[in-house]
Formats: structure tokens, sequence, C-alpha cells
């Protein structure tokens, strides 16, 4: 069977060098050597060529959709961060081109820069043949709704390819109030994902239904990983307590706009509980599979999809078919 991923991750230790570390650091990044749970893959990471093919081929999984993880070009203002995000993408086409069968890219944009953002995506996807941007949480503070990010939503909506919106490290008010005074390690890791990372998305996506920002851009189409972020649970809870507000701001349902414009992935959840909250909500259709690679295990995410108590054309849905149309993936 045909397996591609779309939430797996990649990183260039030599472009990463070129932040400057007090950005790296203000926006709540670890420091070398610091482990959350597991130590950080800094190798695997940086690896695009046969040991991740092989970790691939172990699992049987076709393609990886590749995108970069960690520091980026949206710490990096200016002429800087254009050229950064620039490199960034011209490894990751390269790394395509060496396994054109294997490897397919998401556009990494330098956010702080919004119209040389959009004109980056257009580059990618038109010049290097990538298939969506993946932006990784707030920039400087701010969710894509802000009218600062306008072009890049206009330009994805124009190229009618997805954002993969990932989560980032909750901003720094944030993990102040929420998340400090807890014994040992446990402020860190429920900044990450044991659950900042995941309420935050949800928030961001909330966020451009609740702004008018998908009714504004009706085609514009939104991916979601960890299999939604929460929100196939909260769903009709949050449909219900917004009907007469939606029916004053909005074209849509809250619950409606979401089903409409947003997909789901199974990165870094492997259980069934959540799986079955998003198949009832979202619908076979709209949820694809992933790893969440090098962060999450090849091995245990192709069991859990052999697993899913889906049709044989339901699966081949999930495992490639619903991602396949999405990202015009070449099959
Ligand atoms: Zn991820």
């Amino acid at each position: 069977m045909r397996i591609v991923a779309l939430e797996e991750h990649f990183t260039v230790p030599r472009i990463v060098a070129g932040i400057a570390p007090d950005a790296i650091a203000r926006r709540g990044f670890p420091g070398p050597g610091v482990v959350w749970g597991q130590t950080i893959k800094r190798n695997e990471l940086a690896d695009l060529g046969d040991a991740r093919l092989a970790d691939m081929d172990a699992s049987g999984i076709t393609v990886q959709v590749l995108s970069v993880a960690g520091p980026g070009a949206d710490l990096v203002p200016g002429q800087p961060g254009i050229a950064m995000a620039r490199a960034y993408n011209d490894a990751l086409a390269e790394a395509c081109a060496r396994h054109p069968d294997r490897y397919r890219g998401f556009a990494h944009l330098p956010m702080l820069a919004p119209e040389a953002a959009a004109d980056e995506l257009q580059r990618c996807v038109e010049d290097l043949g990538f298939h969506g941007v993946l932006v990784n949480g707030a920039t400087d503070g701010r969710f894509l709704d802000d009218p600062m990010f306008e072009p890049i939503l206009a330009r994805a909506e124009a190229l009618d390819l997805p954002i993969y919106i990932h989560p980032g490290i909750p901003v720094h008010p944030v993990r102040d109030a929420y998340y400090s005074n807890l014994p040992g390690n446990f402020g860190f890791i429920m900044t990450q994902a044991a659950w900042g990372w995941h309420a935050e998305t949800a928030i961001h996506t909330l966020r451009l239904v609740l702004s008018g920002a998908l009714d504004r851009h009706p085609r514009l189409k939104i991916v979601i990983g960890h299999m939604g972020e929460a929100l196939p649970f909260m769903l009709d809870r949050i449909d219900e307590t917004t009907a007469n507000e939606a029916k004053s701001h909005l074209s849509r349902t809250v619950k409606q706009t979401l089903v409409d414009q947003v997909w789901l992935t199974t990165s870094g959840f492997f259980t069934m509980v959540p799986f079955m909250a998003a198949l009832m909500t979202f619908g076979v259709d709209r949820i694809l599979f992933s790893v969440d690679y090098p962060f999450a295990s090849n091995a245990r995410a192709r069991a859990f999809l052999d697993a899913l108590p889906v049709s044989t054309a339901d699966r081949a849905k999930i495992a490639h078919g619903n991602a396949d149309r999405l990202m015009r993936l070449p099959v």
C-alpha cells in the first residue's frame, strides 16, 4: 500500500547556526543537550539521506512530505530572514531531487516579511515543485489571522495548496502564566507535547474561523496535526457557544467552517479514542496519515494505521488518497 506521511521534519544545522542564539532562547527553544522526555532528535532531523530512507522502508512508508522543525526563518527579520528561508527551501529541493519518489516538500517562509513570504511560497510551488507551506505556530506572538499575514493566506488560496499549521512553543506571557511554578521539568513539558502546543494550535485554527479569515478565503485549505489538536472533542461545544455570534459575524457556523476547510493528520497520536472522535466529526475524507518523524516512531504509526477499524478503501484514503488529492502529489 502506498503510504504518504506529511508532518515529517528536517533541519539544516548550518542554517540554524546563522540564527541569533538570543532569538532562539526568547522563542523558548531548549538549549543544546536539553531533554524533553526524550533526547531531541538532532541527528535524525539533519539526515535527508540513507538513514531516513531506511527507517521509512522498515515501516513501508512511501513518501515523506518534509518541513522545517525547530528554529527557522520566522525568527529572522528582513532580508536575512528572506535569504534564510530560500536556503532552507533550496536544501530541501536538493534532497527531493535526489529522491523524487520518496521526498516531497512544504515551503518554509520568512514570516516576518509576509509579501516576500508569499512570493517565496509561489517560487517553492512553481520552481521547486513543493506542495504547500508549513507554519510553526505564532510569529512574533501573532497568529495567521493577523492582517499582516493576509498576503500569505491569499497566495496559498490562489495556488490551491494547503497551509499546515504546526504547533510552536507558546508565547512568553502564556508560558509564564500557565506553565511556570511546577515541579521539575513539568512546566516545560506542559508548554509542549503534553498540552501547550496542542491547545495553542487549536486556538490558532479557531482564530482563523472567528476572525472571518476563512470566510474571506473560502477555498483556503488548512491542515492541522495531532488528530485535530483536540478540536474533534470540542467541536459541538464550540459550535453551540458561538452560534449566536456566528450569525452576526460569519457566513457559516464555526463547525461548518472547520469541516469545510480543515484537514487533520494522525501525527504523534496513535490511540483509538482520538481517532474515533476525528472520524465521527471531520469524517474519513479529512484524515491523513502522518508520523511526526523523527519525534514519533514510523513503526508505531504504521502499526496504528494497520489497526484502524475502517474498510480497505477508507484505510487507503487515510494512507495516501486524501493527501494525494489535497496536495496534487505525483502518484
Ligand atoms: Zn511535528
